[in-house]
């Protein structure tokens, strides 16, 4: 089933909604907004890996990184 990830234009957070129609409304489970930016193909970029990093948030790690966590020297 198709998961979307979604921002919120209100207060920014960032959320995941499973979309089984094109009538399923989408609100923030912070602030309740209607208001969001559908958040195109992060999912998908990043469906060979677990890592969550390198797709939410636009923190910069090196593109050489190990492990992207921060646990390897
Ligand atoms: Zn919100």
């Amino acid at each position: 089933m198709p998961i979307y990830e979604y921002a919120c234009d209100d207060c920014g957070a960032r959320y995941e909604q499973i979309v089984l129609s094109k009538g399923t409304k989408i609100s923030c489970p912070k602030c309740a907004s209607r208001r969001h930016t559908l958040q195109l193909s992060v999912f998908s970029a990043q469906a060979k890996g677990s890592s969550r990093e390198a797709a939410g948030n636009g923190d910069s790690l090196p593109s050489g990184s190990c492990c992207g966590m921060g646990g390897c020297n």
